[in-house]
């Protein structure tokens, strides 16, 4: 054993090298949260729970035309669609379903949607001892609608389906490469 190697032993200096990383860390702001007592700002561009939305007069915004449906690559959406017989050639949804326990919130059927029906939330809350409460039917993907109806709309804003101005820009993603120049 070498000198050192005594000395460092006689200080016990592991001890005093761990008590040293933990002193510096008294100091340092913790990037932790106490959730769920303190939570985290959630971006417009995150991707929650999916909903359904209305027009501004309450109308259903969905016209049942599939496209959601065939754009899902995990096939968790279901929707049932039928003439409406109050307006002919007019589809409505009349049921319409999202396994959310198979949803890889991708957003593809966010963008396939012709008329902005669908849109992701902010919401992360919904865990539960019961499988079948994450089938989420027709009225429960309006009623998230119509509870989350401010960040479904950020959502389409920050993804630049509503908007395409400078405004709608700064909520798009940071890409971590800088974009190609365009020559
Ligand atoms: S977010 Fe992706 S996986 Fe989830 S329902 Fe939409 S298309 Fe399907
Ligand atoms: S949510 Fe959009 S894409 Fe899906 S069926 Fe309704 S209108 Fe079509």
């Amino acid at each position: 054993m070498t000198l050192k190697e005594l000395f460092d032993k006689a200080v016990l200096r592991e001890i005093l090298d761990g008590l040293k990383t933990t002193f510096k860390h008294l100091f340092v702001k913790p990037v932790t949260f106490q959730y769920p007592h303190e939570k985290r700002a959630i971006p417009d561009a995150h991707r929650g729970a999916l909903c359904l939305l209305r027009y501004d007069d309450g109308a259903e915004r969905c016209v049942g035309c599939d496209l959601c449906e065939a754009a899902c690559p995990s096939r968790c959406i279901k929707v049932v669609s039928e003439e409406d017989p109050e307006t002919p050639l007019r589809r409505i949804a009349t049921e319409f379903y999202i396994d959310i326990t198979k949803c890889v919130f991708c957003g593809f059927c966010v963008e396939a949607c012709p008329v902005n029906a669908l849109a992701m939330t902010k919401m992360y809350e919904y865990s539960t001892a019961n499988k079948r409460d994450l089938m989420f039917d027709k009225p429960k993907l309006y009623q998230i609608g119509d509870q989350m109806l401010v960040d479904a709309k950020k959502y389409l804003v920050a993804h630049n389906q509503e908007e395409n101005d400078e405004a709608a820009m700064q909520y798009r993603y940071k890409f971590p490469y800088a974009p190609a120049k365009k020559s």
